[in-house]
């Protein structure tokens, strides 16, 4: 979630930026959007004068504005210069670092001119920036506004164990972590295991849905709607799967080619046109968000296997079709739903210690959700219609 909160940021002002953490906080804001240069954050530093250090830091997007943070006539100069800077947009982030501190050795030695000092600087200081901002250009104090950006719901299919189990144990840290705004958590699956059972919560619930079968994909999206309400459905996981065993092309009958083609393409089809009404109102809600998943997305869970060029045997050849099927389905999803605001991606998940990857797998499905949530906080309209892998690195088709 940090990341995904980082990467809306379009303007951050620190204040006390001549050295120490003010100074490092520039740098990491420098390296960012050296990083990420399609959509650099406007970083306004501020201190009383210019270290050689910040001024060589300074550039097309790096600002420096001279501030005082004790004396209103210099906060009110600053609020002016910010503004113009940041013009409409308005400033997300204030990072309030400027501070004293005198080495008095306790109370008795404490003198009343550096307690009012250290007040002025470090409490007052603070307190007369913010009250300036919200009287002159609306600035945006606190993560509240950052929040906002932040995923408010998410449907995992196929939740019962697995990869899937995991998708939602990890949402379930993450609402204990940020309990303030908690992510609505839909766990799907035909049958609810006693691990899933467990984490069912206020904000964690389950849907039964057998993705095969149309009739309990709708009244699912009915329960859904329900669930999210006017905000949508901010990201659909396209988890669940079947892999059957079948040995080379001669050795996979026509039940198994059917019934794999059945749950891991038509499903997901199904599933996603039954639920774009839903993505398309949480695109919709949040139309000033840049795509991502923050604004509606769908993740297909795929597989390296599904890729033709790195095909070197037909070991489980239902399988690898059907997942060959499912990155174009995501590609033909992408190209038709960006215009409604949603991303789509095919996301090889690592080969996993689970039911359907076996014992001899080198992932544990925390680490391949690790890895997945890195890329369900990374992802943006670059990735649309991607097939890919951890860090977003493409794979082959
Ligand atoms: P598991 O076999 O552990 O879990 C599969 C999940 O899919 C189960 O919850 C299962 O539910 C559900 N499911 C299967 N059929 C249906 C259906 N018809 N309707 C609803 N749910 C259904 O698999 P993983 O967790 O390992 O796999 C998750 C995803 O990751 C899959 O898409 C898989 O292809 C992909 N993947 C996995 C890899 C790995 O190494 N594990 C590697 C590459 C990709 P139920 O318990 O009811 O059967």
């Amino acid at each position: 979630m940090k990341v995904l909160q980082q990467f809306p940021i379009k303007s951050v002002l620190v204040t006390g930026c001549n050295r120490g953490i003010g100074l490092e906080l520039i740098k990491y804001f420098a390296e960012q959007n050296k990083e990420k240069n399609d959509q650099p954050v406007k970083v306004i530093s501020s201190s009383i004068g210019l270290s050689s250090e910040l001024n060589d830091l300074l550039s097309e997007h790096i600002f420096h504005v001279e501030l005082n943070v004790t004396d209103t006539k210099s906060v009110s100069a600053a609020v002016q210069k910010v503004s113009d800077i940041v013009g409409n947009d308005g400033l997300n982030l204030l990072i309030n670092n400027a501070a004293i501190m005198h080495d008095d050795k306790g109370v008795l030695d404490c003198s009343d001119q550096a307690m009012k000092e250290t007040f002025d600087v470090n409490v007052t200081g603070p307190l007369s920036v913010r009250n300036f901002q919200i009287k002159s250009i609306h600035y945006h104090f606190s993560m509240k506004v950052l929040q906002k950006f932040l995923i408010k719901s998410v449907l995992v299919t196929g939740a019962n164990r697995g990869i899937g189990l995991e998708l939602v144990r990890y949402f379930v840290e993450q609402n204990k972590q940020h309990h303030e705004q908690p992510v609505k958590v839909i766990s799907c699956s035909r049958r609810l295991s006693p691990e899933l059972e467990d984490m069912l919560s206020e904000h964690v619930y389950h849907v039964g849905l057998e993705v095969t079968d149309n009739m309990s994909v709708q009244a699912a999206v009915k329960i859904v709607s329900d669930i999210v309400g006017a905000d949508g459905l901010n990201l659909l996981i396209n988890n669940a799967a079947i892999m059957q065993h079948g040995k080379g092309v001669l050795g996979c009958s026509d039940q198994e080619m059917k019934e794999t083609l059945t749950v891991n393409v038509i499903g997901p089809h199904s599933v996603v046109n039954n639920f774009h009404p839903l993505l398309k109102l949480a695109a919709e809600c949040n139309s000033d968000t840049p795509l991502s998943c923050a604004r509606a997305a769908v993740f297909n869970i795929s597989s390296e296997l599904g890729s033709i060029q790195n095909t070197k045997n037909s070991f489980t050849t239902a399988y690898r079709v059907s997942k060959a099927a499912l990155n174009m389905l995501t590609k033909c999803q992408a190209s038709d739903f960006i215009k409604d605001g949603i991303i789509c991606l095919s996301v090889h998940p690592g080969w996993v210690r689970t039911d359907l990857g076996g014992p001899r797998a080198p992932l544990s499905t925390k680490e391949s959700v690790e890895d997945i949530m890195h890329m369900i906080t990374h992802c943006t309209e670059e990735h649309n219609g991607m097939y890919v892998r951890k860090n977003l690195v493409s794979e082959p088709y």
